[in-house]
């Protein structure tokens, strides 16, 4: 940021949130600025399974979650890790994870989510369409897949919730599975497939895809570390490493680095960083996966993209200036080809995020108390889901209309 420059919207994050909530605004008239220390689509966007999940409808925490969480820890092939020197980071969040996971607190946390998930679908269709990313978002649906009867048995919960809501799927028998999906592994008899999820072959150039789209559009993208957001007269400045920005109102959507830029205006929202990681395997001539196939037991996603497969799976919960630790994720690559057996024999790259996750599984999408200053953060497993209807509702929020969905589940002052 050379010189001082004015905006009606600084929009802080160039992740798929922040752009989206671009995106929207724009739509609405408003002249925005995306400010990203990296660049966009360079952080957690950038390497997720690209699974639009829209009918999705359980949180990470559910009844039973902390026996579950006990044997998981105790298994060195799941994915939960947690960061054990680092725990005062996430101690907290993870007794308030837990409680959120009782009975009697889960039902409007499914509720909340399905709502934001359902509504995605046609936001996602819209947005590609608007800026001529079609190529990129496929119709292929999302498959879970089972290895062991127990689980698809326990899954039946899940199902009825998804039955309750109105969520399309099949149950497949084993041969049905095969016949969807010829490549998958041996030891799978049981799954369930959403025909109506779509899947994103390109999560990063997406990002890159939006932002020159709307810079087409008049957007400024400036590449700066914010370190403060001031009021200052009819506005806001944004400190920057390379200069001040001027804005009228201001959007933070800065995945798990939010809390940062929201403690001057004495707020903070429980989200914890829980590192994610993938495998790339380099493109083969034969299919070997043709949508996002989530190995239940395993939380793995395998995924077919443009670049080549991509292996998906952990959940380490960490601090933000923690180092990954790959080897968690190069010890499933035998466990990736036991879910696609003709998977290619070594991966060619390797990567991790930062999942910015909230104790309800839920996002905050909100103003911040009576600032002109709106905090979209926090959607943790599902932010590529959810993206393009949290910028739709941003948008609203920020224009005074009424909002497409009741915001009253993602407040921040829900966190007490
Ligand atoms: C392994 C893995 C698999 C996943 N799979 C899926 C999936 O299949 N489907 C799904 O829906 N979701 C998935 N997710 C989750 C999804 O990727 C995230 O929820 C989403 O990317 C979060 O987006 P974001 O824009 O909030 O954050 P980010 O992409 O992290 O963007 C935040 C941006 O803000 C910038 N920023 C922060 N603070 C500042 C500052 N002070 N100054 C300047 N810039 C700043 C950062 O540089 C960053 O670019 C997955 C995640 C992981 C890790």
């Amino acid at each position: 940021m050379s010189a001082t420059r004015t905006a009606s919207v600084a929009v802080v994050g160039a992740g798929i949130v922040g752009l989206s909530c671009a995106h929207a605004l724009m739509q609405r008239g408003y002249d925005c600025t995306v400010v990203d220390a990296r660049g966009p689509g360079e952080a957690t966007s950038f390497g997720n399974a690209g699974s639009i999940s829209v009918g999705n409808v359980l949180p990470q925490s559910t009844p039973g979650i902390l026996r579950k969480g006990l044997r998981m820890l105790a298994d060195p092939l799941s994915p939960l890790k947690l960061d054990w020197p680092r725990w005062p980071h996430y101690a907290r969040w993870l007794v308030d994870f837990v409680r959120n996971g009782r009975a009697e607190a889960v039902a409007p946390i499914i509720d909340a989510l399905h709502a934001l998930n359902a509504a995605a679908r046609d936001a996602w269709i819209d947005l590609a369409a608007d800026i001529g990313a079609d190529d990129l978002l496929a119709h292929t649906g999302y498959l879970h897949v089972y290895s062991e009867d127990a689980s698809f048995a326990a899954g039946a919960w899940e199902r009825a919730l998804m039955q309750e809501r109105r969520v399309r799927f099949d149950v497949l028998d084993g041969a049905e599975l095969r016949s969807l999906e010829p490549g998958i592994g041996a030891g799978f008899r049981h799954a369930v497939f959403q025909r109506d999820a779509l899947a994103m072959r390109d999560p990063g150039r997406f990002c890159t895809r939006l932002a020159d789209a709307l810079v087409a559009r008049g957007m400024r993208s400036v590449v700066a570390n914010v370190s403060a957001i001031e009021p200052t007269a009819g506005g806001y400045v944004l400190r920057g490493d390379t200069g001040d920005l001027r804005a009228d109102k201001v959007v933070i959507a800065g995945g798990v680095w939010s809390n940062r830029l929201l403690a001057p205006f004495g707020r903070r929202v429980p989200v914890v960083p829980a590192r994610g990681y993938h495998l790339m395997y380099p493109p083969q001539e034969a299919p070997v996966v043709g949508r996002p196939t989530l190995w239940a037991e395993r939380y793995m996603v395998v995924s077919p993209m443009r670049a080549g497969i991509r292996m998906t799976s952990i959940k380490e919960l960490t601090a933000l200036d923690t180092a990954p630790r790959f080897g968690l994720i190069h010890r499933l690559d035998g466990e990736a080809r036991k879910l696609f057996p003709a998977l290619a024999a070594a991966p060619a790259s390797e990567w991790a995020g930062l999942r910015p996750c909230t104790p309800d599984s839920l996002p905050v999408i909100d103003r911040v108390g009576d600032a002109e200053v709106w905090l979209a953060t926090g959607h943790g497993h599902l932010g590529l889901t959810q993206a393009p209807i949290t910028g739709r509702l941003v948008a609203e929020s920020m224009s005074g209309v009424p909002t497409s969905l009741p915001l009253a589940p993602y407040r921040i002052d829900r966190f007490r």
